[in-house]
């Protein structure tokens, strides 16, 4: 599959009174046409604001995006927003992302007047068909927001998001603020509508539960930083990095007969502005050896049992 989006070394810092945050520190992946790669980590380790900056609706203080070959990082705006017909992103609460008044139709057509795309009927035509690929009833476009669930307002979102046909969907926390019976729903829907679409997504979530179902690979992140990066598979047959584990270990196993142990992470995640030197996990790591507190580890290719993984910290 061909590269669609190639992020390197991007970093973004927030200047606070007496302190630099940097909320993301120099993070590089690639993400291929119609691959989602899930972003998983604590509140607080960036991971939003990496799907932000991804999107340019926060500016990067350095490093590089590059989406469909082409380098986004310092387009002007309006170029920008002619850009982002491909990107889209749907965020955690669907009731503040939906202009209350306005009707769903109105709505999800938005994004079609905004480019200049079609004329009414065929607007109207795409609206119908995109309420239907979300799940939602036919006369929901003469309704109201408030008039829905939270998962059929996600589902609204979702529409909106979907409407301009984008190449990348940026998902930020898409189902946390729904109830869990709903969340599966929501999903599921996600899943189908990547294969049916072949969309490419960032799926961002401090659930690992819930990235598993739609991601093809994982990236870790703890303060700013993407410690473990490698396919769904191979983050839940084997974590390798003392963080990813602890993670892991939160997470119910599907077969009971392997059963993990319960890893408790000591301490709550480090002020970001204040973050530890060398490992930025060596607080909370219950193999932190003494270079972990002077010396940070790359994120690099290292030799494990039976093979190499992309992972930070020199247990490796
Ligand atoms: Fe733990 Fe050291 Fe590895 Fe960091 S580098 S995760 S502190 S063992």
């Amino acid at each position: 599959m061909a590269t669609l989006l190639e992020v390197v070394d991007l970093a973004t810092y927030y200047a606070t009174p007496g302190a630099t945050i940097r909320a993301v520190d120099g993070v590089s992946f690639t993400l291929a046409e119609g691959e989602v790669l899930g972003i998983v980590g604590e509140s607080g380790c960036g991971k939003s604001t990496l799907g932000r900056t991804v999107l340019r609706l926060v500016e990067p203080t350095g490093g590089s995006i590059r989406f469909l070959g082409e380098d986004i990082t310092k387009l002007d705006r309006r170029a920008m927003v002619r850009r982002r017909r491909n990107m889209q992103v749907v965020f955690q609460d669907p009731f503040g992302s939906l202009n209350p008044r306005h009707r769903v139709g109105e709505i999800v057509v938005e994004p079609l007047e905004v480019h200049g795309i079609g004329d009414a009927r065929s607007r109207a035509a795409r609206v119908s068909e995109l309420l239907v690929l979300v799940g939602l009833p036919p006369d929901a476009a003469g309704r109201y927001p408030h008039e829905f669930s939270g998962g059929q307002r996600q589902r609204i979102a979702i529409a909106r998001a979907l409407v301009l046909e984008p190449k990348l969907l940026i998902a930020d926390e898409p189902v946390s603020a729904l109830d869990v019976s709903i969340q599966s729903q929501i999903i599921n829907l996600l899943a189908e509508l990547r294969v049916r679409l072949g969309l490419a997504m960032l799926f961002i979530s401090h659930d690992l539960s819930v990235i598993r179902h739609v991601s093809d690979r994982i990236a870790v992140m703890y303060l700013g930083r993407i410690v473990e990066i490698a396919s769904t598979a191979e983050i839940f047959d084997r974590p390798t990095h003392p963080y990813t584990q602890a993670l892991l270990s939160a997470v119910p196993h599907t077969d009971p007969a392997r059963r993990r142990e319960r890893i408790l992470l000591s301490g709550e995640m480090p002020d970001p502005a204040k973050p530890p030197s060398g490992c930025a996990f060596h607080t909370r790591c219950r193999h932190a050896m003494p270079r972990c507190s002077n010396e940070r580890p790359a994120l690099a290719q290292r030799p494990i049992e039976g093979g190499s993984r992309e992972v930070a910290c020199y247990l490796y």
